[in-house]
């Protein structure tokens, strides 16, 4: 194809709608098509990237494969279409402005004044751009967040508005709005996607698409009518029906022809058939569950959904694989006690030790481990719960009472943890700790092995403590070995029990890699385990 095509998703009368999923949702049925297709997140929020945003604040940080903390939204682009995003599919006001301001100082723009426009809307568009033209996808889906009318997306909507002047119908806009059912007069309501769409207006900008959430049906008339008062095609009026799951969305837009709406619109062919077989299979999978588990998910920030978003969907793939439905158990690690464990952890069949940062919650994460190791319950820690997995062992099992990570502790006496070599100097706290893929070597015959099946794997990363191997040969001897290395730093990547039925605590973070199209290994076998640990419950 001789140039790439730009689709741009907003949103409006609500955050929360679902951009990312219609986003990711079109871009799985033009993939399906046979095109190829990459999909970005302008965030416009000044910090440079979510790594120093609290959990609370913006849920889980993506990571990239080179190494970029992101928007969660990538991890959905990820599981849909199974290709990896990098660092230039996620861009902040912040990154926007730090290179402007980065080019002024350098005398770039010598004797300019430098001006949101055009100075940031040229950067804006480059970095739309960059997609297209540098990495050659046949489309790129952009989506702006936020809501529009906020003074902060402005500057994006006033990109979007240049980008469809200067690029005619290689240039599409879908805007995505709420239909609220109001009970009281039992009617769905269109005046807020009016407002909405007008409010796009204001800034130069008319959608070619309306994608309406909605809990009922949109009847015909009110296609039309809303159609008539944002000047569309009634055929431009897509309805997105609240789903049972987030992956019965892309069939919805298919049932919708959001995808033909879309190459008709652009001019381009439109194509074979969406080949959706193996989509439709995981499907099928999901919604016809054989067995049931109950995995404990272990977590500081448990109260929030979207704080452990990628685990929580790499359970949904792996419960998938197993035809098992797996119901996640968010449990608080403040409320487990020594006291408290054996009732809080009862009837669990794994338990998942959550990442996390910071002293806040971490007895509990140990307790949580000792009971896994002790009643043989199958148990996967992850980056902190790893490291926590390494502490209990060194306190119950080596008898190093205060064993505990220099994170937590720093003046412990027995640092089994500790702060890694390259980043004892390093003073700032953004983008600057151990991040995205790294290879890592599995010893043979061991359970890593059977689970991966392969020696050589690469996972990605985000910390910036690690296993300390001046207590590795002690480790080794009492039963916790290291069946995952990375060898060009010496680094212990992965940590298992000999004597227990599957006890896994790996410093990377597989929950990043898991899509429809790859579940896990480390996830399908953990739910797998967990099915072997309570094969008699029903569904
Ligand atoms: N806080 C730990 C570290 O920095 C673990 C990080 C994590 O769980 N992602 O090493």
């Amino acid at each position: 194809m001789a140039s790439s095509k730009y689709i741009f998703v907003t949103g409006g009368v609500a955050s929360s709608l679902g951009k990312g999923i219609i986003s990711a949702s079109l871009a799985k049925l033009l993939q399906a098509r046979g095109f190829t297709v990459t999909i970005q997140k302008l965030d416009p929020y000044i910090n440079i990237d979510p790594g120093t945003l609290n959990p609370y604040e913006h849920g889980e940080c993506f990571v990239t494969e080179d190494g970029a903390e992101t928007d969660l939204d990538l991890g959905h682009y990820e599981r849909y279409l199974n290709v990896p995003t990098s660092q230039a599919n996620n861009v902040t006001t912040g990154r926007i402005y730090q290179e402007v301001i980065l080019k002024e100082r350098r005398g770039d723009y010598l004797g300019e004044t430098v001006q949101v426009i055009p100075h940031i809307t040229d950067e804006i568009k480059r970095r739309i751009k960059l997609l297209g033209t540098d990495k050659g996808f046949d489309f790129v889906i952009t989506e702006i967040g936020g809501t529009v009318g906020d003074i902060e997306s402005l500057p994006y909507i006033e990109a979007v508005r240049q980008m469809r002047w200067e690029m005619g119908t290689d240039c599409l806009v879908i805007h995505l709005t709420l239909v609220p059912f109001l009970a009281a007069a039992a009617e769905l309501k269109t005046k807020p996607t009016q407002h909405s769409v007008k409010a796009l207006l204001e800034q130069g900008v008319q959608p070619d698409i309306i994608v309406c959430r909605t809990e009922k049906h949109l009847n015909e008339n009110l296609r039309n009518k809303i159609a008539l008062f944002c000047n569309v095609n009634p055929t431009s009026v897509i309805e997105s029906i609240d789903a049972e799951s987030i992956y019965d969305v892309p069939l919805l837009m298919l049932d919708e022809k959001l995808d033909l709406e879309v190459l008709e619109k652009m001019h381009m062919p439109v194509g074979h058939t969406p080949e959706l077989t193996r989509w439709e299979e995981f499907l099928f999978r999901l919604k016809h569950p054989t067995r049931k588990v109950v995995i404990g998910l272990v977590g500081k920030y448990v109260e929030l959904k979207d704080a452990y978003k990628s685990i929580n969907e790499s359970f949904v793939h792996a419960g998938a694989a197993n035809q098992c439905k797996v119901v996640v158990k968010a449990i608080h690690s403040e409320n487990i006690s020594t006291d408290t464990v054996a009732s809080v952890l009862e009837g669990l069949d794994g338990i998942l030790v959550a990442p996390g940062f910071g002293s806040r919650g971490i007895e509990g994460k140990i307790e949580a481990i000792r009971y896994a190791r002790e009643k043989n319950i199958p148990f996967l820690g992850i980056c902190l719960g790893m490291q926590c997995a390494v502490i209990e062992f060194g306190r119950n099992v080596l008898g190093l009472s205060k064993a505990h990570s220099t994170e937590m502790d720093p003046e412990t006496p027995d640092p089994v943890i500790d702060i890694m070599e390259d980043q004892k100097t390093v003073c700032k706290k953004g983008g600057t700790m151990r991040l995205g893929a790294f290879p890592c070597t599995i010893k043979k015959d061991t359970l890593a092995h059977r689970v991966y099946n392969t020696i050589d794997i690469q996972e990605r990363h985000r910390h910036r403590y690690e296993f300390n191997n001046r207590y590795l040969d002690a480790y080794q001897k009492a039963g916790m070995i290291a069946s995952g290395i990375n060898q060009k730093d010496n680094l212990v990547e992965i940590v298992e029990l000999s004597e227990h039925p599957w006890f896994v605590g790996i410093q990377f973070h597989p929950e990043y890699k898991s899509t429809v199209a790859n579940p896990h290994p480390l996830f399908v076998n953990f739910v797998k385990a967990a099915i072997e640990n309570n094969p008699d419950r029903s569904l």
